[in-house]
């Protein structure tokens, strides 16, 4: 069904990945790997790795380069990614990137675009500090933009809705200059390789539009 299936989602933090990742893995079926979400998840579980990462999460700076990377290694090694993937929030920087390609090769695999989502900063920081996630699945919300039906509850399963700890006006300043000296340079490292896709549309609806036409 799919012709394009192996998928990077590049973005400022706030640019939609996340948001736009669950539409598609809804729709297609390809296994979601957000590094944000499994560090989160180390995290609440108080893990050595959890541990490590929450200091430096919390001040907005990316966590070490080999933490995250075993992390997606073994995570593409999975059977449900054989339906294709999308690889959310990584690679952030160019050893990642670099990383990633010798997993890649390791399992047969390859990536068939690293799709960019381009966001103002100023909209970024709006929609961050307004930011929503909920307790209990994967579905993202904001106050301004995207407000659930009953304030503070999720549309979809009825948990606690809570905003991240890094998602204060201070920590998503520092992720956005983090996002431009560390992992802007993805853009043109994927454009060198032919896989970028730069996504034109803004909007939920027809970012997916726009996506079903280059993927399916
Ligand atoms: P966002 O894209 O909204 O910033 P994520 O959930 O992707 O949020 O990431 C949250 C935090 O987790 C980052 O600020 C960083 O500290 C850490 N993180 C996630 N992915 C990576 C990665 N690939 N490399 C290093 N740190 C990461
Ligand atoms: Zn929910």
């Amino acid at each position: 069904m799919l012709k394009k299936k192996n998928l990077i989602f590049l973005g400022a933090p706030g640019a939609g990945k996340g948001t736009i990742s669950n539409v598609l893995i809804a729709k297609y079926g390809v296994a979601h790997i957000s590094t944000g979400d499994i560090l989160r998840a180390e995290v609440a579980k108080g893990t050595p790795a959890g541990k490590e990462a929450a200091v430096i999460m919390k001040a907005g700076k990316l966590v070490p380069d080999e933490l995250v990377c075993s992390m997606v290694k073994n995570r593409l090694a999975e059977p449900d990614c054989e339906k294709g993937f999308i690889l959310d929030g990584f690679p952030r920087t160019i050893p990642q990137a670099d990383r990633l390609a010798a997993v890649l090769a390791e399992l047969g695999k390859e990536i068939d675009y690293a799709i960019y989502l381009k966001v103002e900063d100023e909209v970024l920081l709006q929609r961050l500090t307004a930011r929503l996630n909920c307790r209990g699945c994967d579905a993202i919300y904001n106050k301004l933009f995207m407000p659930p039906k009953t304030e503070g509850i999720c549309d979809k399963c009825g948990s606690e809705l809570f905003q991240r700890a890094d998602d204060s006006l201070e920590t998503a300043k520092n992720r956005l200059s983090v996002f431009h000296q560390q992992t802007q340079p993805l853009i043109d490292y994927y454009e060198q390789r032919g896989l970028l896709y730069t996504c034109k549309s803004t909007g939920k609806d027809a970012i997916v539009a726009e996506l079903a036409g280059i993927l399916e």
